[in-house]
């Protein structure tokens, strides 16, 4: 029987389809449930300190919410400093727990290693994995094509950016709907009227927001997110046939360098006229920000968000005022 295996972020799920079981990225689940806020108090009131991620917490809650998933990879190196508390507190509730680390300096070999442990524990071979590989690299290559379609003929909105890159960390758990969704996206963006001309062109650097209206807003206001980093880097952009060398292409779990080289290098091609980096309340990545500021030659809004909800009416300030500056 199919398996739902939790994930804290995105991992090789090549391994996990070729072993016919169902990869679940909390953080989609926890993030577009109605209840989101629901689930941060739930895991304060398990005692989770306040001044703990958001994120953290509502993946916390959401894993013993659902369940369907008794089982997690959990990214022990290159994700989260918190990854390990919140191992330990779902081992306490019975979760069972599969680590996997993103070598930080990125040798082949160990990461190779991280891939065969998982492929002993889920019971498959290199050579399904190699075939889903492929597979899956058909449906990324759609996905490649909406982000095209966001920043060089215009017809797609930050939002939908987002969604559908930051869906590849799990394909919606079916990659073959998933597949039928983007192409029919993919047809209906083609017809669409192009954004206009004067619009202010945004970069959207860090996690994935935890507030839920950011684009919405930012298009009211006549600018659109035009690249997302984080997510455009869960859709493997950087195309190989080696897996290997696919996950060490990815650039979120390891140092801030090759990120900064990847965003700078999309600043060029996309025209991008600002950058929001998105901060995370209680987030070790915030340190981050000292170094965007002085590697990043535009100007950069830093957005704290902390819980799920709308935008709150000081950091509608920040961006109007930013905005003005960059028009
Ligand atoms: S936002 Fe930062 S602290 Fe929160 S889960 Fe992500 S990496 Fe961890």
């Amino acid at each position: 029987m199919k398996k739902y295996i939790g994930l804290t972020t995105t991992v090789p799920i090549e391994v996990l389809f070729a072993a016919g079981d169902i990869p679940v990225d909390i953080n989609n689940i926890f993030i577009n449930d109605q209840d989101a806020s629901k689930r941060v108090e739930e895991a304060e009131l398990a005692g989770y300190p306040r001044n703990v991620c958001g994120w953290i917490k509502g993946l916390y809650a959401t894993v013993l919410q659902k369940e369907k998933i008794k089982k997690v990879i959990a990214v022990t190196q290159g994700d989260c400093s918190n990854t390990h508390a919140l191992m330990e507190t779902w081992q306490l509730k019975g979760i069972e727990i599969i680590p996997f680390d993103f070598p930080y300096n990125r040798d082949p070999d160990l990461l190779k290693m991280q891939i065969d442990k998982l492929i002993t524990h889920f019971n498959t071979t290199w050579k399904k994995v190699l075939e889903t590989k492929n597979e899956l690299d058909k449906i990324r290559s759609l996905v490649h094509e909406i982000d095209r379609l966001t920043w060089e003929t215009n017809q797609v909105s930050g939002f939908h950016n987002h969604l559908y890159q930051v869906s590849c960390s799990d394909f919606n758990h079916n990659p073959q709907t998933f597949k039928t969704q983007a192409q029919s996206f993919i047809e209906k963006a083609k017809a669409q009227q192009p954004y206009p001309n004067d619009e202010i062109r945004l970069g959207f650097i860090g996690v994935p927001p935890i507030i839920s209206n950011l684009y919405e807003y930012l298009e009211k206001k006549d600018a659109r997110v035009i690249f997302n980093e984080v997510q455009r880097q869960f859709s493997m952009p950087n195309k190989t046939d080696d897996i290997i060398e696919q996950y060490r292409l990815y650039t979120y779990p390891y140092d801030v360098f090759a990120r900064i080289e990847d965003i700078q290098q999309e600043i060029k091609r996309r025209n991008i006229h600002g950058i929001i980096h998105y901060a995370q309340s209680f987030c070790f990545r915030q340190i981050e920000d000292l170094i965007f500021r002085q590697k990043l030659n535009v100007p950069i809004l830093t957005l704290e968000g902390d819980k799920p909800g709308p935008l709150d009416a000081r950091s509608t300030m920040r961006i109007d005022s930013f905005l003005e500056m960059l028009r």
